[in-house]
């Protein structure tokens, strides 16, 4: 089939795999964002979706919930608990219960993203990078789990830098190992409640979050070359997964980390340059 063919969520057929499901998508920024990909595969399945943001991104976020009908947009700083509980407390009133959530969210300091890991990574941003990128997940899937009493699941963004080293991408590798390991131990416990959890590792894509790692565009452009598909990751493709692994298509899958990468994962030596 022609790349001009390929189902997108405007041509994905309007269906019903996410209908009377009711979800909150923690992490879109922009119309770049991987949760705004995520959540339009998911609005073209049915499901009904509040948004937590950060205080600043209403005005550019805003136009967006409107084309796919999203009306709740709650602030939300994953660092701060007052704020967390705000935001909770709001889902609770304009939902009741829920069905699952999307946890796209991560940071840590662009001048740590760069050079040598050992000399740049100071303690401080280790930690705030760890609260944001990883801690914030487990937290989240707390106080969801506590509004999902017909169970649910959980889904969370991750990257190859933690299994394997990526130049410059440094202290976010450190802390996506952890939210990997998290995310085992959360399906661990919330399973026998129905709960399942799990992390899609997504190859490249250009984000505002890219942008922040040194050499970002480098991760883009080699992930075309080296990967077996020749090709950047599609962000309707990470929505695609994210769609079997909320809706009942997915329901024995639990703990797991799947890459989403066009292949990119399993290269161990790329091909040689030619000549
Ligand atoms: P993005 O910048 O669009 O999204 C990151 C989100 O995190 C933003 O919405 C931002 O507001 C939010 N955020 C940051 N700090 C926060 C805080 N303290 N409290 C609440 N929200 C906060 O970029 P993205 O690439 O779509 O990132 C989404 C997820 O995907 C991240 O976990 C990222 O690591 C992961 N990921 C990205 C790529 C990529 O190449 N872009 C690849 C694999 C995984």
């Amino acid at each position: 089939m022609a790349e001009d063919q390929w189902l997108t969520p405007e041509t994905l057929p309007q269906g019903a795999l996410m209908a009377g499901k009711r979800g909150v998508v923690m992490g879109v920024a922009n119309k770049d964002s991987i949760a705004w990909g995520i959540a339009r595969v998911l609005a073209s399945q049915g499901a009904e979706m509040a948004f937590t943001i950060l205080g600043s991104m209403e005005r550019r976020v805003r136009p967006l919930a409107d084309t796919i009908g999203v009306k709740t947009l709650i602030p939300c700083e994953v660092t701060d608990d007052a704020s967390m509980d705000a935001a909770f407390r709001t889902v609770e009133e304009t939902f009741g219960t829920l069905d699952f959530l999307v946890h796209a969210i991560a940071f840590s300091d662009k001048n740590e993203l760069k050079g040598s890991f050992v000399e740049n990574t100071t303690r401080a941003n280790f930690a705030r990078s760890m609260d944001i990128s990883a801690y914030s997940f487990v937290d989240v899937a707390r106080r969801a789990s506590k509004l999902m009493p017909n169970g649910g699941s959980l889904v969370t963004l991750t990257y190859l830098g933690s299994e394997r080293t990526v130049p410059n991408y440094n202290v976010m590798g450190v802390a996506k190992a952890a939210l990997e390991a998290s995310t085992r131990y959360i399906a661990r416990d919330l399973g026998p409640q129905k709960i399942r959890a799990n992390a899609i590792s997504a190859g490249a894509v250009r984000t505002l979050s890219l942008a922040g790692i040194s050499g970002g565009r480098g991760m883009l452009s080699r992930g075309r070359t080296w990967a077996p598909m020749r090709e950047d990751t599609s962000v309707e493709s990470v929505g695609g997964c994210a769609l079997w692994l909320l809706s009942d298509l997915g329901r024995s899958t639990t703990g797991e980390v799947i890459h989403v990468d066009a292949g990119f994962h399993i290269v161990g030596l790329p091909d040689e340059e030619p000549d």
